[in-house]
């Protein structure tokens, strides 16, 4: 299992799901990674690494726009269906109980607890004074 998202990162995707798949892949992949990559392809065969073949640069313009397109949309795809998957788990939950001190011996009371391991002592234990 993967692990849940925090509320912070469930409140994100809540607004980027609204996109849908393509305009997410777009915008999120393509528009921003993916054209990195292919400037970065790009450069690299100006300046003469990886350059097979052609020495025109409207062919290393057009290998690394296929790049970026490539790149963009197979990582955008996983993104987003891995993303929903974890979506649809919902977000870990924000009211977990804190860790706290035994108030009788003060060790500590695992969160979810309510009664100290080191000494029984409980908070169940209702003790009214008189
Ligand atoms: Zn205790």
């Amino acid at each position: 299992m993967e692990d849940r998202m925090t509320p912070s990162e469930y409140a994100t995707w809540t607004e980027r799901r609204k996109l849908g798949r393509w305009r997410y892949i777009i915008r999120h992949w393509l528009l921003t990674k993916g054209a990195l990559l292919g400037v970065f392809a790009f450069v690299t065969k100006w300046a003469g690494l990886f350059r097979k073949g052609s020495n025109a640069w409207q062919d290393w313009a057009l290998d690394s726009i296929l790049v970026a397109l490539i790149f963009g949309t197979i990582m955008g795809w996983i993104e987003w269906s891995s993303a929903e998957g974890r979506y649809a788990e919902g977000a870990e939950s924000d009211e977990a109980e804190p860790e706290v001190d035994c108030l009788k011996c003060g060790a500590t009371i695992p969160a979810g607890e309510t009664r100290c391991p080191a000494c029984g002592w409980t908070f169940e234990e209702t003790n009214t004074p008189t």
